[in-house]
């Protein structure tokens, strides 16, 4: 069994998580340790680390997930984007070898021009039957929901009932979308709750820092509704380049500041709503983690578990 699992510190108190992600370069792999050091500095019980789909960049995750076992306990993203069943046994296998027992069991997101996996499983609800069924409870596994609604789901309801199959076919916690309107949270939570599903959730924060950043995220990928108050920040700060075409940085600046705030106040109102778990998107930048944690007030809650 994995040695220590989340979702029963989740139930005692609330954990702290990052996610960081394989550097495309060099510079990037070497600056690793010191962005995993500076993460590290806040004692999260994990951090996690994305896989690209098609095992893309498995190399540079295992490095990735190394590099975080120095220090913490690691997780890895696992996607199974055209995967056969003996390439994800063999690959699950290695994590338990290098001593990777958390795993966020995922389908992944279809590269550009596919409509389907081009692998064993189409949805992430098979990809836990099968790590159960081959592995045990040797890896503590984590599934992702998306509280406004997944993308291509034919109802917030069918989404649900699909997350209900993950927790029943053994996953162990729930780590959530990008979800900045917590009205909508809220109504989601209940109706989790209602479906019977009982799995600790770990809420997933993305730091408001670029106005490229958070149009990406909301709009592109995954439709995540915004909120008045974040399309302020947006709107504040909107035009970020002079007649001439050129980039202001004073208001990249104002926007990275407004943001940061806005992001700190949002994990405060999530506080108080009793959730499990905050896993922050880190996305490699920590000094972006350290000003959310700063100004919210959370870096001091977590040194005084301690
Ligand atoms: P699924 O659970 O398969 O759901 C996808 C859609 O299919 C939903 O609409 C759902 O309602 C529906 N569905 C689910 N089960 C069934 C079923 N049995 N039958 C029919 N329909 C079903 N992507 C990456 O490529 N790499 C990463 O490292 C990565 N990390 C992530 C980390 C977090 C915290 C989150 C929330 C997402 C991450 N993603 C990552 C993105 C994720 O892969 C996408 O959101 C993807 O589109 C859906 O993945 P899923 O596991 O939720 O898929």
């Amino acid at each position: 069994m994995a040695k220590i699992r989340f979702s029963e510190r989740m139930r005692e108190r609330m954990t702290l998580s990052f996610e960081v992600f394989p550097p495309k370069t060099e510079k990037g792999m070497q600056n690793l340790p010191k962005v995993v050091t500076a993460l590290n500095a806040y004692h999260p019980d994990y951090i996690s680390c994305t896989y690209g789909a098609g095992g893309s960049n498995i190399g540079r995750n295992r490095e990735v997930l190394q590099e975080i076992a120095k220090q913490t306990v690691p997780c890895t993203h696992f996607t199974c984007i055209g995967l056969k069943k003996e390439v994800i046994r063999q690959q699950l296998q290695e994590y338990l070898d290098n001593h990777v027992e958390h795993i966020l069991a995922l389908r992944g997101d279809y590269p550009k021009g596919w409509t389907h996996t081009g692998g064993d499983f189409d949805h992430a609800t098979q990809l836990v039957e099968f790590i159960r069924k081959e592995f045990g409870d040797r890896f503590e596994i984590a599934v992702a929901a998306a509280p406004g609604g997944h993308v291509e789901c034919v109802s917030e309801d069918q989404d649900i009932e699909y997350l209900k199959q993950k927790q029943d076919l053994g996953a162990d916690y729930i780590i959530t979308q990008l979800c900045y309107d917590l009205e909508q949270f809220k109504v989601w939570r209940d109706k989790v709750d209602r479906a019977g599903i009982t799995m600790p959730i770990d809420v997933g924060i993305m730091p408001v820092t670029t106005k490229h950043g958070i149009l990406t995220q909301c709009f592109s990928h995954n439709a995540c509704a915004v909120p008045r108050d974040l399309a302020l920040v947006l709107t504040h700060n909107w035009f970020q380049k002079d007649p001439d075409g050129n980039e202001i940085p004073e208001i990249k600046a104002a926007f990275r500041e407004e943001g940061l705030t806005y992001s700190a106040n949002l994990l405060n109102r999530y506080l108080t709503l009793g959730i499990h778990g905050i896993h922050l998107y880190a996305l490699n930048r920590a000094d972006d983690v350290s000003q959310v944690l700063a100004r919210s007030g959370f870096d001091r809650y977590f040194q005084s578990l301690l």
